[in-house]
Formats: structure tokens, C-alpha cells, sequence
């Protein structure tokens, strides 16, 4: 069973800069250095993960690489372990119900409906949920500047600690009180303007965790308008994060 496991893992890694160059509307911007990184978190997460596919799909390399490389371009600047708490990624073909507890926009959950799911990433040690349709919708549609993907791999960064609050784990207590202190006031902002922001989407108000994960797909796929309408909340994500999205695009 493990020896099939990573055989199962040794097919999906072999060639992944292929999918990878496909998923990721950052890939011609990554220098060799950061190629190399993106892919030993791409490996970590094959190798370590539990990957399952819902319902009668089947994971493929295109379904397991796309997924990884968006969740790996997240973590390029954080530790190997930042998902540890991770233990599975289950792919839906479509999208998905919720059953048992009633998952609420508070604890995490992708909508478009009362019950019908995107992308769902409980906190503790549940595991990733996503649909490969609204995964496969964002890479064919780079122009909306969406990734289900980035959006529940942060929630799970955020409750990493053990809270599901819109603050990561900062170890540093300068740096935490900076990033409460920016993101209180960022998101009471958001929450207070009447008309549209220009970066950061509607959805982002519904709660601190909600606005942490918003503001982690802005940064990686709009970082220029994130920076220039949002500076200092660009600031505290480029420092927890440790890269610079925004400097990429300026300098390819
Ligand atoms: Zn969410």
C-alpha cells in the first residue's frame, strides 16, 4: 500500500513543471531559485498529504499538481511544515454539500448557495475540500484574479494556531501586534465602505478568517493593485509570508 502510494506520488511529481507552468499565471516570473523551492513544497505536499478524490473522480497529475503548485506558491517564504496541520486534500468533481455540523461563512466555507461548496477547509486537522471545477475555472480564467486554493490553504495557515481569526502564526510579538493592529483597521474599513473596494471583494467582510484569505488570493494575484490601494496591509503579508509578489511583477 505505501510502496503503491509512492509510485502513485513518484508518476504525479514526474514532469510537474509542465502543470505547473500551466497553473500558475506567476510561473514565468519565478526565477530558478524560487522554481526550485515551489518545487520541493510541491513534493512535500504530494508525498506527504493524503490525497483522495470524491465521489467516483479520479486524481490525475493535472488535478494534483494544479492544486499543489497554487498551495506551494503560497508557502514559498514559510516554513516546510507551515501546513502541518493538514493531513488530507479531498477533490470534489464539482461542487460539493456539506453534511454533519453546518459549516457557516465564520468557520471557513466557500459558497455560492446556503449548502453548495467551492472549496472547504475546516479548521483543526480536517482535511482540504475542493472542487476540481472551480479549481479548473480559475486557472482558465485568470482574468478574475480568484484561487479557491490559495483561499483554503490560508484559512488553514490561519488556524494553524488554533484559532480561526484572520491571524496567522506570528511568532515575533512586534510583527503580531503590527499585523492586528493593520488588519483591524483594514478590515473595519472594508467592512464600512459603501461602494465596491477596488482590489478586495465583498466577501472579505464577512469575517476576519474570510478577510485573511481574500486578501491572501489579492496578494498573490493582483499583488500591484493590492500594494498601491492597500499598502499597508500589502506590508504585514509580504513580512508573514516572506516574499514579495508585487517586486516580481516590477523586475520579471
Ligand atoms: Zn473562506
Amino acid at each position: 500500500m505505501v510502496w503503491g502510494r509512492r509510485r502513485r506520488a513518484r508518476r504525479w511529481l514526474d514532469g510537474w513543471e509542465q502543470v505547473a507552468e500551466t497553473a500558475l499565471p506567476q510561473w514565468s516570473l519565478l526565477d530558478d531559485r524560487e522554481r526550485a523551492r515551489l518545487g520541493a513544497r510541491v513534493e512535500h505536499l504530494v508525498r506527504r498529504k493524503h490525497w483522495e478524490a470524491a465521489r467516483g473522480f479520479e486524481l490525475t497529475q493535472e488535478v494534483v499538481i494544479t492544486i499543489a503548485a497554487s498551495a506551494g506558491l503560497l508557502a514559498l517564504g514559510l516554513d516546510r511544515d507551515c501546513y502541518r496541520h493538514v493531513k488530507a486534500v479531498v477533490v470534489h468533481p464539482k461542487t460539493f454539500t456539506s453534511h454533519g455540523v453546518r459549516a457557516t461563512h465564520v468557520r471557513g466555507v466557500v459558497t455560492r448557495g446556503p449548502q453548495r461548496l467551492l472549496g472547504h477547509a475546516r479548521d483543526g486537522r480536517g482535511p482540504v475540500m475542493l472542487s476540481w471545477r472551480a479549481v479548473r475555472r480559475d486557472v482558465r480564467h485568470p482574468e478574475r484574479r480568484q484561487n479557491v486554493v490559495v483561499h483554503e490553504f490560508a484559512h488553514k495557515l490561519d488556524s494553524a494556531d488554533g484559532l480561526f481569526d484572520g491571524t496567522p502564526e506570528i511568532t515575533d510579538r512586534a510583527d503580531r501586534a503590527e499585523w492586528v493592529q493593520v488588519c483591524n483597521r483594514e478590515y473595519r474599513r472594508l467592512r464600512r465602505r459603501p461602494e465596491p473596494d477596488p482590489v478586495l471583494r465583498r466577501y472579505a467582510t464577512k469575517s476576519p478568517a474570510e478577510f485573511f484569505s481574500v486578501a491572501s488570493e489579492v496578494f498573490l494575484m493582483q499583488p500591484l493593485a493590492l500594494e498601491e490601494h492597500h499598502p499597508e496591509l500589502y506590508r504585514v503579508l509580504c513580512g508573514y509570508y516572506g516574499q514579495d509578489p508585487a517586486g516580481r511583477e516590477r523586475h520579471p
